[in-house]
């Protein structure tokens, strides 16, 4: 963990350096994203390891899931992490108001509090594909009381604050597109896996509970 974290950290700073060397005064939103980047990537770091010795007794991953998967990596982390150290992208660059720009940033303060609460209220039953574990429990308390899916409302978010920071349309704008074609293909095949698993217990839970919004009724 010590030796990844300085390995990242270096990487992170190596980044940042690069970005300033390279825009100067306009560097900020490109140094929101990656600080907000950085910070996520903590996150799943520490709570992806709950789950790492789960003995999974059903999989909804498939190769379909799997390209998604791939398609929201490439434009949610590789493209923009390119973008920020070299400028490759320029030629895709467009340009936005100072105020939709700290809109961007101001995006990242709820998009990384209900990503680091939908990982802390999961524990051991997250997952990065389809997946139930032997000893999966129906999580419905805590960020999970009011809303099914606050993770992907987390990453929602993510990919608008993105889109308006890092003004460029490969390495900002095509995550909004790629998260979505996982969001719509994923949610029904999951909603469909827990009820499989859950029954009536997860039929009633999504009475109780919105989509990408908390019901409060
Ligand atoms: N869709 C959720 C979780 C994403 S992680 C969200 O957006 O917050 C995906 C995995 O979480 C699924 O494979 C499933 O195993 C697990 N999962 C989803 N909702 C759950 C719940 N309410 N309780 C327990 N596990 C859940």
């Amino acid at each position: 963990m010590a030796l990844k974290a300085i390995i990242y950290g270096f990487i992170g700073l190596t980044f940042a350096a690069l970005c300033i060397h390279r825009t100067g005064d306009q560097a900020w939103p490109m140094l929101v994203w990656l600080a907000a980047f950085y910070v996520s990537g903590f996150i799943r770091e520490v709570y992806g390891k709950l789950s790492q010795d789960n003995e999974i007794i059903i999989s909804q991953a498939t190769l379909f899931d799997r390209c998604l998967i791939g398609g929201v990596f490439i434009t949610w982390s590789l493209l923009p992490n390119l973008q920020t150290a070299s400028g490759w992208l320029d030629f895709a660059n467009y340009d936005l108001p100072t105020n939709l720009l700290i809109a961007g940033a101001a995006l990242q303060l709820p998009a990384l509090y209900l990503f680091w609460r939908s990982h802390a209220d999961l524990g051991r039953n997250w997952n990065m594909s389809m997946e139930i574990h032997s000893e999966q429990k129906l999580v419905d308390y805590g960020i999970y009381r009011r809303i099914r899916h606050p993770m992907y409302s987390a990453i929602f978010l993510s990919t608008f604050g993105q889109a308006l920071l890092m003004q460029n349309w490969l390495a900002g704008f095509s995550a909004i597109p790629a998260f979505a074609a996982l969001y719509f293909t994923r949610v029904p095949q999951e909603e469909a896996m827990m009820v499989k698993r859950f029954g009536d217990e997860y039929q009633d839970y999504k009475k109780r509970t919105g989509r990408l919004v908390p019901r409060f009724r």
